[in-house]
Parts: C-alpha cells; structure tokens; sequence
C-alpha cells in the first residue's frame, strides 16, 4: 500500500488528481473512501484506471470492470471474502473498451451485466466505425442487460440510479449511489486527472450534453463524484465540476474565434491555432486525435444551431 499512500498524499496536496502514481504496479490497491464503497487502482495501458464497488450485507456492484490480463477484482473479491455469487450488477458507464474489458468474465458466470445500447458490446470490430478511432478490443459481450435512464438497481438498503448523459461518448451513463451520495461518472470528469488543464474529451459525445450533465449534477444531493480515470473527490467534487464547466465554456469560445477569423477550417487547423493563441495543449501530446474528435464534436453541436457548415474536409463559418 505504498504506493497508495504516495497518491494519497500526492492529491491531497495538488487538490485532485494532478499527479498520480506513474509505475506499474502488481500488487492489488484499493482504499474504502466512504463506508461500503471501494475504490479499485490500476494502470492499464498506460492509463490510470479505476473500478469501484458497492459492498452492503454480502451483496456487491461493480462499475467499471477493467483489465485485460490480471484477475485483480478476482483477488479484491476474494480479500473481502465474497463470492462471484454475491455480485448482483456489474455496470458499464460506456462503450470504451477500458470499462469493459473484464465483463466477460462476469457474464459467463451469469453475473447480470447493464451495459449502455451500443453494436460494440457484439462486434467489438465496429469500434473505429462507431466512436472514431481505434482501441485495443476486448471479447464480444454475449449475455448482457441495457441500461436505461431512470433506472434504479437495488444494493442492501440503498439504491443505484441510472441517468444517461451522452457527454464524452454518445452512449455515456452516470449512477449515483443514494446511500453514500457518490457519483460514478465514468469519463466525463477527470479523464486526464495528471493534466493541469481541465479541458475534456467528447469523442463521440455531444458538448451540449455535457453541458445538461454539469447542470443536472450540481442540484443532485451528492457527498462525491468516483471518475473512472482518476481518484474519487469528496469534499472539493463542487470545485472539479465548476473547472470543468469553465474549461468547456472557454474551448467552445476559443472554437468559436477560430472560426469568426479563419472562416473556412478543418479541425487540425482549429488545433493548431488554438495552440499558438492558448500556450497549453489540453490533452497528453500523445493523444492528439482526441483534440481534433472533440474539436468535431463541437463543429457538429455547432452546426446543429445553424453557425457552421461542413464542406468536404473543412468546416464554413455561416454565423
Ligand atoms: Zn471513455
């Protein structure tokens, strides 16, 4: 547990998330941040990645199950002496392959597994086609149950609710656990926790979606918000949530100018100029791609309210 307590200490000091541990690292970490609820650390790919549980009276939930090669929930359940038996959902907020790419294993155990409405879960092939770039794939998803928004699941006393957001990936879902007041937010806040800047990923998602979601959220009675990317946030969740906003209102805004100025762009161009007149980039140098999809995702917001107009490559500017 090292290597936990240097995170701990790490997002204590940086307010959330900033820094986080940079090793792969074998052996199982995870802490109880509120009674009943589990956080679950590991990397994979590169990533840091989170799945939590809701233990209550032997009966458990998981969100997010991932991993592609370690049984690391298979040890957690079995350290906190619980059986396959005793988990009664595993939930899947969205498509990406990261929070998934476990599930199988549940399914086949006859695990009920909610998943959002997606081809992916069938033909994991259809990735690219369905969200816009490539991912390593996990198997197909045979058995499996949809979630729908308003969708409550019971857990001991408690409840998980279930509400579609559509932000970062159209198929986008969020739960919050009533008992404890913890959201389970999937990747629509602290997808990039080890990045200074705020800005967001909408791959396939829409922006005004996310917009409906910081709104929806602010009036829910929450004592936390469990980002699937980055530590779980308890008292300062308000604060993460209002940069969040504010970074998506100044990217919109920073898009808009490019647009006024240039008139007639493609999305890379849109990047390029947003880095020369903003002097941060706002996703990993690596993850490039994901400027230019989330810079599409709100041309096509955009377009939908009559400002732009798509002409081959580029993008016209009508407002
Ligand atoms: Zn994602």
């Amino acid at each position: 547990m090292k290597i936990l307590f240097k995170i701990v200490i790490a997002w204590k000091n940086d307010n959330y998330g900033k820094v986080y541990y940079k090793k792969d690292n074998k052996s199982l970490m995870y802490e109880e941040f509120v009674e009943g609820v589990y956080a679950i650390y590991r990397r994979i790919g590169g990533r840091f990645m989170v799945t939590y549980a809701i233990i209550e009276k032997f009966s458990v939930i998981l969100i997010d199950p991932s991993a592609y090669t370690k049984d690391y929930i298979d040890e957690f359940l079995k350290l906190k002496k619980l059986d396959f038996k005793d988990i009664k959902a595993v939930i899947v907020t969205h498509g990406h392959p990261e929070h998934w790419s476990y599930a199988h294993k549940f399914a086949k155990k006859g695990v009920p597994v909610y998943v959002p409405e997606s081809e992916v879960f069938d033909d994991p092939k259809k990735f690219p086609e369905i969200y816009g770039f490539y991912e390593k794939m996990p198997k197909p998803l045979k058995e499996k149950k949809n979630l729908t928004h308003g969708m409550k699941i019971k857990i001991g006393d408690g409840v998980l609710a279930i509400y579609y957001c559509g932000g970062h990936s159209f198929d986008h879902f969020f739960a919050v656990h009533t008992k404890s007041g913890i959201l389970f937010c999937g990747s629509m806040l602290l997808e990039f926790p080890e990045s200074p800047y705020k800005f967001l990923i909408d791959k396939s998602g829409d922006p005004e979606q996310r917009k409906k979601f910081f709104e929806a959220i602010v009036n829910l009675s929450l004592s936390g918000i469990a980002p699937a990317h980055g530590m779980p946030v308890l008292k300062n969740w308000l604060e993460v949530v209002r940069d969040a906003y504010n970074a998506q209102k100044s990217l919109q805004n920073e898009i808009l100018y490019v647009l006024e100025k240039e008139k007639e762009v493609t999305p890379r161009e849109i990047d390029e100029e947003l880095r020369r007149r903003i002097d941060y980039i706002w996703s990993p140098e690596e993850r490039t791609k994901y400027n230019y999809l989330t810079i599409e995702a709100f041309l096509r917001s955009f377009e939908t309210k009559g400002l732009v107009e798509k002409q081959g490559k580029k993008w016209i500017y009508k407002g």
